[in-house]
């Protein structure tokens, strides 16, 4: 098909070409003198993005998926306790591993399109007197149906009750676009993926492990050894890994990272809610639709996932979107498979590449026969982005 691919999925992103040619390197010995210089720089410019002075960076060479099992193996002991909610399906998938792998799970279902019930986290952690609870799960921004939740507000509910479980928790989708803050919400691990926010390929587990957490690490019985914190944690140390590193990963975190120091992480962040607000503007009042997301408090800032009308598969509008105008939307999952197509705007892009999105989207759905005004959701994206100065502080659209 002529022309370029626009992706539009809540991850991979599209990666920046500064990204891509800071890849394309001949190998090199990972064991040379001058490797660590690699190393430290990848490691120290993730701690502010993990926004951590304490805690400890580390990559597997995984995607997010390795990084909550590694949470799980590394920090608990075999059958543990956790609490979890359920409202999307990746908070799904975390909950199906830690059954998998043999820990006890209380769950917080909760109605995909809400996001972390926060009033019963605070009443199972309340009731458990004995602290048998030994880690509380919260996935920050749940990708499948476009929902943020509060971590900071899981910690208060721990700290109310003086509870000492660990907090682990996801920001695969919210890592570098989404503020997260692991020192002050007083997360134990952070999980992420290198496909996201941060502007890569996929196939690096990014994760951030609290010193609370890697002592725990140090008695855990769980099994585990690929992915053992500690083994990481003593190479890395010394600037090496204990198994080969990629090494254009490690380039390219080195180039995305710097990319992000150079626009100011604050400024990501504002631009994501910027781009965001203006999906919001052509879903509410452009095409006059719907998002998962029921309310304002959990519109997501990297991902919108869109209702479709009664009587319309979702499904449909994704395919025709991929078959004639090269634009791969993301596809509704589980619980919502049919019901929704979601918009990624994560990672590195502008208005100009989002309107391209939104006008994919718009042509798809009316080929399907969404009942939508022709231009009128790139007319409300276009209306809300000159009314807000690019990169300032911005509310949402609804
Ligand atoms: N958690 C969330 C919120 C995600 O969006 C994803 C993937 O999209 C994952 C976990 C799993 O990460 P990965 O696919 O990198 O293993």
């Amino acid at each position: 098909m002529a022309g370029r691919n626009f992706l539009f999925v809540p991850g991979p992103t599209n990666v920046p070409d500064r990204v891509t040619r800071a890849m394309m390197v001949a190998m090199e010995d990972h064991r040379s003198p001058i490797f660590p210089e690699l190393t430290r720089a990848c490691l120290s410019a993730l701690k502010p993005v993990f926004k951590t002075t304490s805690a400890v960076p580390i990559l597997f060479p995984s995607s997010g998926t390795g990084c909550w099992e590694a949470a799980m193996t590394n920090c608990l002991n075999a059958g543990d306790k956790v609490l979890a909610s359920r409202f999307g399906q990746f908070s799904h998938l975390w909950i199906d591993m830690c059954t998998r792998l043999g820990f006890e799970v209380e769950v917080l279902e909760t109605p995909w399109g809400e996001g972390a019930p926060l009033d019963r986290y605070l009443a199972s952690l309340s009731a458990d007197k004995q602290h048998k609870i030994k880690a509380v799960l919260v996935c920050q921004n749940e990708t499948a149906t476009g929902v943020t939740s509060d971590v900071a507000a899981v910690r208060q509910a721990m700290n109310s009750v003086k509870h000492p479980a660990l907090l682990f928790a996801d920001s695969v989708s919210a890592l570098a676009s989404i503020d997260f803050r692991m020192d002050e919400w007083g997360v134990d691990v952070c999980v992420s993926g290198s496909q996201k926010g941060l502007m890569l390929p996929a196939g690096m587990g990014v994760t951030c492990v609290s010193q609370k957490a890697l002592e725990a690490a140090k008695s855990a019985t769980s099994k585990r050894c690929y992915f053992d914190y500690g083994d990481m944690v003593t190479s890395n140390a010394t600037g090496y890994f204990p198994y080969t590193p990629s090494l254009p990963m490690l380039y390219g975190l080195r180039e995305s990272l710097a990319m992000i120091a150079e626009e100011g992480l604050e400024n990501v962040f504002h631009r994501h809610t910027y781009l965001a607000s203006g999906v919001r503007a052509a879903v509410f009042e452009g095409w006059k639709l719907k998002l998962c997301a029921t309310a304002p408090k959990w519109h997501s800032d990297t991902v919108s996932a869109i209702m479709v009308p009664e009587g319309i598969n979702g499904a449909e509008v994704i395919a025709r979107a991929f078959k004639r105008y090269n634009l791969a939307l993301g596809a509704g999952l589980s619980k919502v498979a049919g019901k929704l197509f979601r918009i990624g705007h994560m990672g590195d892009l502008n208005e100009l590449m989002l309107l391209g999105a939104i006008a994919g989207a718009e042509m798809a759905m009316l080929d399907v026969g969404v009942k939508i005004e022709p231009g009128s959701g790139v007319a409300a994206a276009q209306k809300y982005w000159r009314n807000h100065a690019a990169g300032a502080k911005s509310g949402s659209a609804a």
